[in-house]
């Protein structure tokens, strides 16, 4: 028998209310508790069949892509991610791609002990929209907008290899070694939970790189009031990014390609000790300036990024 919309809810995505979830699915709203001096910090991320992943991407990765995008929102924050809410629309009832969605959104949701509390299910084009909340302690969340003139700008692990996945995946029929690392790290990205908690201490300004580096730098300047001067030689890059696709395209993927979810923040010069105890890998990129724009130097001199590379991955469509 054809499943229906209530069917669909209870056998993929109802699972008992725990803790501090109150009242979860099956009711008009869910209700859940916060403690006092808690601040809720809430994100939503919409994932679109062919604009955010290729048609044919098994399900399973669509159910972790969208919870990972969501959750590397909350770690930008230094919140803890607590709930989701989760708005399907799917073109039909596909119980094995229905199965295949929740084993991957669930997989994530518990190894970071976020509870799926309501959502939305409509017949339609593949679109994957969650809603995350979570907690933050009153006045210690961080933003965009608390960089300085001085401040030394961070990225947390390598760029560019969810856009060399990309682009493996759609035209490269060789498997390689580093090529299944690059599409799992765009199927598969890991949000920095745990280092944007530990950097709430730190950083003085944080986000989380969705669109690429310079453009979410730009970001962060334009919230911060300020500029910043970008070494591009100390953009790191993974040694399989840099063994599949030649200098200047890996260059290319790790500045304006998108999708890596790292983290990208500033401190004041003084606490650059203080990151010395964190277990991520960090690299030192650059730093904050006054003057309103971002300047790449390379070997110590302007350069200009190849804004024309190669670039499916952030065309005109992609948002
Ligand atoms: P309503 O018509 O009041 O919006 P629905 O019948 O659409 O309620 O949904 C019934 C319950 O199932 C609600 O608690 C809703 O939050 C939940 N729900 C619907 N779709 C999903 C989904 N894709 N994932 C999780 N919960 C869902
Ligand atoms: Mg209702």
């Amino acid at each position: 028998m054809s499943l229906g919309e209530f069917e669909i809810i209870s056998r993929y995505f109802k699972k008992p209310a725990s803790g501090d979830v109150l009242l979860g699915i099956g009711d008009d709203a869910a209700v859940v508790s916060l403690r006092s001096g808690q601040r809720l910090a809430v994100a939503m991320d919409t994932i679109v069949e062919g604009v955010h992943f290729p048609k044919g991407t098994d399900a399973a990765d669509i159910g972790y892509r969208a919870l990972a995008v969501n959750l590397s929102d909350l770690a930008a924050m230094g919140a803890v991610p607590k709930w989701i809410t989760l708005s399907l629309s799917l073109p039909s009832n596909d119980e094995s791609w229905l199965d295949r969605f929740a084993s991957g959104l669930f997989e994530l949701a518990s190894k970071f002990n976020v509870q799926l509390i309501g959502g939305d299910t409509v017949r339609g084009p593949l679109v994957v929209t969650i809603q995350i909340a979570g907690w933050v302690e009153s006045n210690r969340w961080l933003t965009r907008s608390g960089a300085q003139v001085g401040d030394l700008i961070f990225v947390s692990g390598c760029l560019g290899d969810a856009a060399g996945g990309l682009a493996a995946l759609q035209e490269l029929s060789e498997i390689t070694e580093s090529t299944r690392y690059l599409k799992q790290r765009f199927l598969r990205p890991q949000p920095r939970v745990s280092l944007g908690r530990e950097l709430r201490e730190i950083a003085s300004a944080s986000m989380d790189i969705s669109d690429g580096l310079l453009t979410d730098l730009d970001k962060l300047c334009a919230a911060s009031a300020m500029g910043a001067e970008l070494d591009v030689d100390r953009v790191p890059m993974s040694s399989q990014l840099r063994g599949t696709f030649d200098a200047d395209r890996a260059l290319n993927f790790a500045l304006a390609g998108g999708d890596d979810y790292e983290l990208l923040f500033t401190v004041h010069a003084a606490d650059q000790s203080r990151l010395r105890n964190l277990k991520t890998p960090l690299a030192h990129i650059g730093k904050i300036t006054a003057l309103g724009t971002v300047r790449c130097v390379r070997n110590g001199a302007t350069f200009e990024p190849n804004a024309r590379g190669y670039d499916h991955f952030h065309s005109g469509a992609r948002k």
